[in-house]
């Protein structure tokens, strides 16, 4: 998998990891840096200067609910990035997943989502949505076919995947996904970053990331963000200022620093967390690695088709459980213990007591959440000084 696969054939059109240099600069004039717009109100002109603003989509300078020129340059630099005609940015990944079923699906619809998902959404769907009449039906993402055999024609408005997921870095087949004729389909593309893979390309509607994670990539920023076709887009923009997931200007151009260097950060990290689940794999106190990278990982193939690079976050299983893992977890050094991922600190986490604890039991055996289970997030570290504190983190003597 070598970085900017997806270019290589456009000749001499930019790669991924240079347009990220510039892309979302077409509004900051000859600054090489975008300016803050912290405002949230813009003066008008006169009553019709007023209508315009209120009335047009996507008004800029207006309300900052409405739009806000410092977002728009972060949500420019997405759209180009994944090969979009627009992006549209929320004030968290939650708040994009939100907005967009909520704009797309009503009561008595239908909604197919993957069983692998990130805890939020999972819990989304299952409280909010069906309680609001929206039936839903989960699939096991990872089986070919599954999530086209459950679309019911004329009712499922949506299909949701989220590839690779989290925690443990299974995929679904874009091509399939992209597939589907019907429902709008949706990937939660936030593991793999606009540099890792570009799901439009395979003929999914909408791409979507929490930017919080990698494309922030500095702990600093909460945002989340959708990438597509500008008429859907417009008219999830349409509910968004109703739904009121609200991106913070601030966050916003933090985002759009991390995109700067986004490439070159997911590039070193991805080499990174290789050669960790390779060490890992070969560990007698791990009893399995989950990587796309790997070739022991059940749709490694799939990762070298759909993938530029395997990603900056792996999973293993440490033997011995939760006291195991509570016991790592007060040995590693370098690693910290925290949620999220993507940034420049590796952390770990303990997917089955945190991130997935709203799961009960038998949803956490169905999706493979063991008390053994520990996500790791691959930092900027030197690679060697992370080995060392693994090994150092996992010897029991024993
Ligand atoms: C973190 C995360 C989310 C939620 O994003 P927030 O910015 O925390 O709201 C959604 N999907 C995935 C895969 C995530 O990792």
């Amino acid at each position: 998998m070598s970085p900017d696969t997806t270019s290589s054939d456009r000749g001499d059109e930019p790669r991924p990891a240079t347009r990220a240099i510039t892309a979302g600069r077409a509004t900051s004039g000859s600054s090489l840096a975008t300016a803050l717009w912290a405002s949230s109100t813009w003066e008008t002109a006169d009553l019709d200067d007023a209508n315009t603003r209120a009335t047009g989509l996507r008004a800029e300078e207006y309300y900052s609910r409405y739009g806000n020129p410092t977002v728009q340059a972060f949500e420019d630099a997405i759209a180009e990035l994944e090969g979009a005609e627009a992006a549209l940015a929320f004030g968290s990944g939650m708040g994009a997943i939100a907005t967009t079923v909520f704009t797309l699906c009503s009561a008595g619809t239908h909604l197919v989502a993957q069983r692998q998902l990130y805890a939020g959404t999972l819990a989304f769907l299952q409280g909010p949505c069906r309680r609001l009449g929206i039936d839903v039906t989960f699939v096991d993402g990872t089986e070919p076919g599954a999530l086209t055999a459950a679309v019911r024609p004329g009712q499922t408005m949506m299909v949701l995947a989220e590839t690779p997921s989290n925690p443990r870095l299974e995929l679904v087949d874009l091509d399939e996904l992209g597939s589907i004729a019907g429902p709008f389909t949706v990937v939660d593309s936030t593991f793999a970053t606009p540099i890792g893979q570009r799901p439009l390309a395979h003929g999914v509607d909408i791409s979507l990331h929490s930017a919080t994670k990698g494309i922030g990539g500095h702990n600093d920023a909460t945002l989340g963000v959708i990438a597509g076709d500008r008429d859907l887009l417009d008219e999830i923009w349409s509910y968004s200022v109703l739904h009121g997931a609200t991106p913070s200007p601030f966050d916003a151009l933090n985002a759009l620093r991390g995109i700067r260097t986004l490439a070159v950060r997911t590039t070193h990290q991805a080499a990174s967390a290789q050669r960790i689940a390779e060490h890992l794999a070969g560990h007698r106190h791990v009893s399995a690695v989950h990587y796309p990278g790997l070739a022991s990982h059940p749709q490694h193939e799939l990762a070298r088709r759909q993938m530029t690079m395997a990603g900056t976050v792996l999973a293993f299983e440490i033997d011995g459980g939760r006291p195991a893992v509570e016991d790592f977890f007060d040995r590693v050094a370098l690693c910290r213990v925290a949620t999220s991922l993507g940034g420049p600190e590796t952390l770990v986490c303990h997917s089955a007591t945190s991130t997935h604890v709203s799961l009960t039991p038998a949803e956490q055996a169905e999706t493979g959440i063991t008390d053994g289970l520990v996500r790791l997030s691959v930092g900027l570290e030197d690679t060697d000084d992370l080995l060392v504190d693994l090994d150092r983190a996992l010897d029991r003597s024993a």
